[in-house]
């Protein structure tokens, strides 16, 4: 996703982009499609930077933790970011200044790719482990049939295999114990 700055002429300058669904790299394994993005900046000028603020917001398709299934998201976070010359990106890197995020800008085309921050703030909107619903019912530990669509009848077999074969191990323990 690419800022064009050149066009701006008074500031704060407000300025959206848009991405179209898929267009954005999945920022996680469990972001299965990022769709359309939105992000909508304020845009402020100081000498040859750009402080940018605002907001990036996209539906996200994630897959649910529990069943791993798809389902869709609507991510919405706050960005804030120095669009800055390479030279005076150098400058802050040699004395440390570093608590701002930065992009560079194309000093031929005054443009500046903000990709990289987009994804860094939907990544911190996503929930960490992402679940469809709070009724997901999520896999069936024996058959692994999706209990939310499949409903089988594990759960009302109550002598579960497993744990005959622990008996049948606990039950050899013992005998040589005896012995
Ligand atoms: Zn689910
Ligand atoms: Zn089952």
């Amino acid at each position: 996703m690419i800022l064009e700055l050149r066009g701006l002429e008074e500031f704060p300058a407000l300025v959206t982009l848009e991405a179209a669904e898929g267009k954005t790299a999945p920022m996680r394994e469990d972001v299965l499609l990022v769709g359309a993005v939105t992000v909508s900046l304020t845009v402020q000028k100081s000498g040859d930077e750009f402080f940018c603020q605002g907001t990036v917001t996209a539906t996200v398709e994630l897959e649910c933790a529990r069943c791993l299934g798809p389902f869709r998201y609507d991510a919405q976070g706050p960005t804030d970011f120095i669009a800055t010359t390479a030279q005076l990106l150098e400058q802050y890197r040699a004395e440390a200044v570093d608590d701002e995020e930065y992009v560079i800008i194309d000093s031929n085309e005054l443009t500046a790719d903000i990709s990289d921050i987009v994804r860094e703030t939907l990544l911190l909107e996503l929930p960490m482990k992402p679940v469809c619903g709070d009724e997901c019912k999520g896999l069936c530990s024996q058959c692994g049939a999706n209990r939310n669509t499949e409903p089988c009848d594990c759960e009302s077999n109550k002598t579960d295999p497993r744990w005959e074969g622990l008996k049948g191990l606990l039950g050899g323990a013992s005998e040589k114990g005896t012995e």
